[in-house]
């Protein structure tokens, strides 16, 4: 019995459903080294008080964004869309420092366990000092990411940024995108800096910033680079249509199309948006292997569209979740936002739900979906509650006003529709308790280190 932890659960979400009196060990890696349904719980075993579920991946994050959440919603002109988001959003980029970006981060990661992530991907592009000239050390923002996963002791998987120029007719980059400077082997430089730390619980990918941000001879340059390496390459594609006309008129193709004609669109690549995609495109990402990305609760925000998702769901692409610019935190709020966009515009009930393939509930169809599509975007070979995967977990309050008297079976879609509060008491990662009675280890001043930040950055 020595070296691992047991711990046992009235029901558990393994392999797509909720299977009852569950016994779990972890092993000594902090991996989940077995589990059993239909047994009582041993005297060696931690009972746990309500229903266990899998941590989720929050497979897009730019975790700076956090200090900007509910600042940018005033309309001061006629109009306002995502390039004038955008403007708004550079001035911040602009101020943060180190220091700011970690306590920033902190919180961010802190609210993310809290509502049920236990790995975060960031897209990270804020690499060089405010006046734009490099770091002493190039690792220094990165750096800032890390130590805010290590004090919470979220998963991180670290996707330093390509990005180039300002568009697909502006080879320079705007002057106030000088923090984001990157070429190829800057990148590799990076990636391989992260990865020589071996921080526990951290990995890295890279990311491309977009059509629009690197050169065509870059992106097959890169993708030639990384042939040997199997970690995720993830892009920012097709989340405004003024972009994909942009690349429709530079290049003669649409944002996916262009770039399946150029690179093998594998398992490894992660779409992040690809908001507007034709059936043609949503048929090639299936067949390629390739991940989507969506982000509920920013492409509501930034009001970027409606993807298909029911063509997505029916390809059987990979999909996974992000929180993007952080208006939301909490994976239930986002599940349910996913299916209300395609309730309002349908004018039908229960779209995601999978009836035919045995998954009459919208909640658990999602959340499966997301589940192992979060893994893959974060390069996991197996999450979940499963062996050999990472012992991540989440433990539902049943006393939430939500969840109050739920049939056991109903559990996940109550908590995705009808619950607001966080609604999670424990968070586990890698085998050790994150989050207890609903709070992560010293929120009170992780809190206060955030709020003194911003109050800083705002004077
Ligand atoms: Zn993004």
């Amino acid at each position: 019995m020595s070296d691992c932890t047991w711990l046992w659960a009235p029901q558990a979400w393994i392999a797509g459903r909720w299977q009852q009196r569950v016994l779990l060990q972890i092993g000594a890696d902090g991996h989940w080294a077995a589990m059993q349904p239909d047994v009582p719980a041993p005297p060696q075993a931690r009972v746990l008080a309500g229903p266990l579920l899998p941590g989720l991946v929050n497979a897009h994050s730019h975790a700076f964004q956090r200090a900007f959440a509910g600042l940018a919603e005033r309309r001061e002109g006629e109009q306002d869309d995502f390039w004038s988001w955008r403007d708004r959003m550079y001035c911040v980029a602009l101020r943060i420092a180190p220091e700011a970006l970690e306590a920033v981060a902190t919180q961010l990661y802190a609210e993310l366990l809290q509502g049920g992530y236990t790995q975060v991907c960031e897209f990270h592009y804020l690499h060089h000092a405010p006046d734009g000239r490099p770091y002493a050390d190039p690792l220094a923002m990165s750096h800032a990411l890390l130590r805010a996963a290590q004090a919470t002791g979220i998963g991180l998987t670290l996707l330093p940024v390509l990005y180039q120029r300002a568009g697909f007719t502006q080879p320079q980059l705007r002057e106030d995108q000088r923090r984001f400077a990157t070429d190829v082997q800057l990148l590799l430089t990076l990636r391989d800096g992260i990865r020589a730390l071996r921080q526990p619980r951290v990995n890295a990918g890279v990311a491309i910033h977009s059509l629009r941000a690197a050169s065509p001879e870059a992106i097959t340059r890169l993708a030639d680079a990384l042939a040997g390496d199997d970690a995720p390459i993830h892009i920012h594609i097709a989340e405004q249509t003024g972009e994909v006309d942009d690349c429709l008129a530079a290049t003669g193709r649409r944002p996916i199309e262009w770039l399946a004609a150029h690179v093998a669109l594998d398992a490894r690549w992660q779409l992040v948006h690809a908001t507007h995609a034709t059936p043609q495109e949503i048929d090639t990402v299936a067949r390629g292997g390739a991940g989507v990305v969506i982000c509920p609760s920013t492409e509501a925000n930034l009001g970027d569209g409606l993807t298909d998702l029911p063509r997505w769901l029916r390809a059987g692409t990979v999909l996974s979740l992000g929180s993007d610019s952080h208006v939301g935190r909490a994976w239930p709020a986002e599940l349910r936002l996913l299916d209300y966009g395609q309730r309002l515009h349908l004018r039908q009930r229960n779209v995601s739900a999978a009836p035919q393939q045995g998954q009459p509930s919208t909640a658990a169809h999602l959340f499966e979906r997301l589940r192992a599509g979060g893994g893959a975007a974060a390069g996991f070979a197996r999450w979940g509650l499963e062996t050999g995967a990472r012992a991540d977990w989440l433990v539902l309050d049943m006393r939430t006003a939500g969840l109050l008297g739920v049939p056991p079976g109903l559990a996940l879609d109550a908590l995705v529709f009808a619950t607001d509060a966080p609604a999670f008491s424990e968070v586990g990662v890698a085998g050790r308790v994150v989050v207890r009675q609903g709070a992560a280890q010293d929120s009170a001043g992780i809190a206060q280190r955030f709020a003194e930040t911003l109050s800083r950055l705002w004077a």
